[in-house]
Parts: structure tokens; sequence; C-alpha cells
């Protein structure tokens, strides 16, 4: 057996560390997340050139939920352009919550931005395709790029999502009216709701984080799951954005751009660098995973992963990565 890498037995360690930390509640306004086992555990890592740590229930499978808006956002970017999806939806950080109804722009009537519910709603809503099938089969498609196989959808889980989304039916309704959606309403929430229900597990995540990191070519198939054009977009968003009304202390703590679900997944991304992908379903009051915050905040300052960290930011990770070797 070979040795440990120094950087794999850095994640064993942060995962000894919390495993124990039992802080947190699962979500519960569906039953399916409500009754999932709260010590589930993982932490991955991806780096751009390929290479894979693990440790923990790495191949447990789990709901997407929010981390889906970051991908559906790209794929928005990448078929109607800028210009078009920032007509439909602003780029404003809220600090209000993921499900907040009332904010759409005062003048435009945009949604805020395209990681809370009425943004995603709309960002899916742009989606084409010929019928719902196709819809779905292309949004499928673009999942299948960045995770490097089949997905599937936890039918149960969409189900619920479909039968208790009475706000977000109620946002989508408020945005038909101001003509931010078009009115194939239910197709658009039904999308939704099945993009939140996809099935991954914190392993698909690190690469699909990884693939962000590396310009949108997933560093484990070669494939590009979207254009480089589009990173520099769907990363501004994820940082002032991505942690729910939590995302201006990340921003200043963490540094990276990240996104969090209500399942407990967290991906961050160091641009160039690495992707990173925790899974613990205990959540904090704002939604996000309890032991994935604190994952996140070790890593980033024991690496110094702060877009801001000076002389070099992010940019020397892999070189720290090879002189630990
Ligand atoms: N399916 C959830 C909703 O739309 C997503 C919640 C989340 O992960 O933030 O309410």
């Amino acid at each position: 057996m070979g040795k440990t890498h120094p950087f794999q037995a850095f994640l064993d360690r942060l995962y000894l560390k919390y495993q124990s930390l039992g802080e947190g509640k699962l979500a519960s306004y569906i039953p399916e997340l409500a009754k999932v086992n709260p010590d589930w555990f993982s932490i991955c890592a991806v780096t751009v050139d390929g290479r894979v740590f693990e440790v923990g229930n790495a191949d447990q499978l789990f709901t997407l939920q929010s981390i889906s808006k970051v991908f559906v956002y790209g794929m928005a970017l990448e078929e109607h352009g800028r210009e078009k999806v920032l007509a439909k939806v602003g780029v404003e950080p809220t600090g209000d919550p993921f499900n907040s109804i009332i904010r759409l722009d005062e003048y435009s009537k945009r949604p805020d931005n395209p990681m809370v519910n009425a943004g995603a709603i709309a960002t899916t809503s742009l989606i084409k395709g010929t019928d719902p099938a196709d819809r779905l089969n292309r949004m499928l498609a673009m999942f299948r790029r960045y995770i490097g196989h089949d997905v599937y959808i936890d039918m149960s889980v969409f189900i619920s999502e479909r039968s208790t989304g009475h706000r977000n039916r109620a946002m989508a309704h408020l945005m038909r009216h101001f003509d931010m959606i078009d009115e194939k309403i239910d197709e658009a929430l039904d999308l939704y709701f099945q993009q939140c229900s996809l099935m991954v597990n914190c392993r698909d995540l690190a690469v699909m984080a990884a693939t962000l990191a590396n310009k949108g070519v997933n560093p484990i198939t070669g494939d590009r799951a979207v254009s480089a054009h589009c990173i520099r977009d769907i990363l501004s968003v994820m940082y002032t954005c991505g942690m729910y009304n939590y995302a201006g202390q990340w921003a200043y703590q963490v540094g990276i751009p990240a996104k969090s679900g209500v399942s407990g997944g967290i991906i961050a991304i160091v641009p160039n660098q690495i992707g990173i992908a925790v899974f613990s379903p205990l959540l904090d009051a704002h939604g996000n995973s309890v032991r994935g915050i604190k994952v996140c905040e070790a890593l980033s300052q024991h690496f110094e992963l702060h877009m801001f960290d000076l002389p070099m930011g992010c940019s020397h990770f892999l070189q720290t990565l090879e002189n630990e070797a």
C-alpha cells in the first residue's frame, strides 16, 4: 500500500473531527428529506487534472435540490446568451431566504438572482425544447455531461416537491403576471421540481464542481459540459448568492464560489484548481449543511483558498499539493 497523500490525510482528519458534530436539523418540508440518516457525511474533492480524493459515504445518493440552480443557470446562459438571461433574472444578492416570495425587482419585475427560487424557476423556464419530455431530456443530458454518467430522478421526491410546492407555484404565477416567464407555467414548475429531485452522490458533486473549476470541461471524462465563456457569470453569482442568506458571511470567511442545497450538499469551486463537495444533511438555520460549512471553512483557512488571500489568492493550491506529496 502506498503512502496516503497528505491532502487525503487532511480530509480524513476533517472527517473524524466533524463526524461527531450532531448540530442542526434535517429539512422537513417533505417526508423524503425528513427521514434520511442524519449521520451521513462525506467529503470529496476532484482536481482539474482528474485526481479524486474522498472520505465517508461518497456513494450515498441524495437529491440535488438547490445546487441544480447553478447548472440550469449555465444552460440558460449557453442557450440564450447573457443579455436575454439578464432581462429575465438579475444578479443581485437578496439577503432574504431562498423561498422569499415578495421580492421581484421594483422596476424591472425580475427576480433578484438565479439562486433564489423565483430566479431559478425563471431560469428553468428558459430551457429550450419541443415539449416537456424534450426539455427534460435536454436538461438531463446537460447534467450527464457534468457528472459523467447516467442520471435519474427520485420520483417520490419529485412527487412530494410537486404536491407541496404551492409557494413556488405562487411565485411562478406572479412572474407570469409580469411577463417574466411564458405561459407554460406548469411545465416550467415540473422541470424545476425535476431538477431538484435529481439523484447524485458526493463524488458526483465534486466532479460537477471540478468541471466548473476546469472552465466547463469534466476532468474525468474530458467532455465539455458548458462553454468556457459562461463560467465567469456562473461563478460570480455563486460567489455572491450561493449560500442562501449566509452568502455574505460565506464570501467573507470562506471566500470561494459555492452553492448549497436543503438535502445537505455543498459544492465549492477553486477556479482552475479543484472542486470540493461536502454532503451531510443536518442543516443550520439558513439551510446550509452544518458539517459542510465547517469543512469548507477549515479547507479555506488551511490552504488559504479565499479569493482575496494575498499575494496569490487561490492560484497556488495545486502547487501546494505537489509540494506536500
Ligand atoms: N426543492 C426546494 C424548493 O424549491 C429547493 C430547496 C433548496 O434546496 O433550497 O423549495
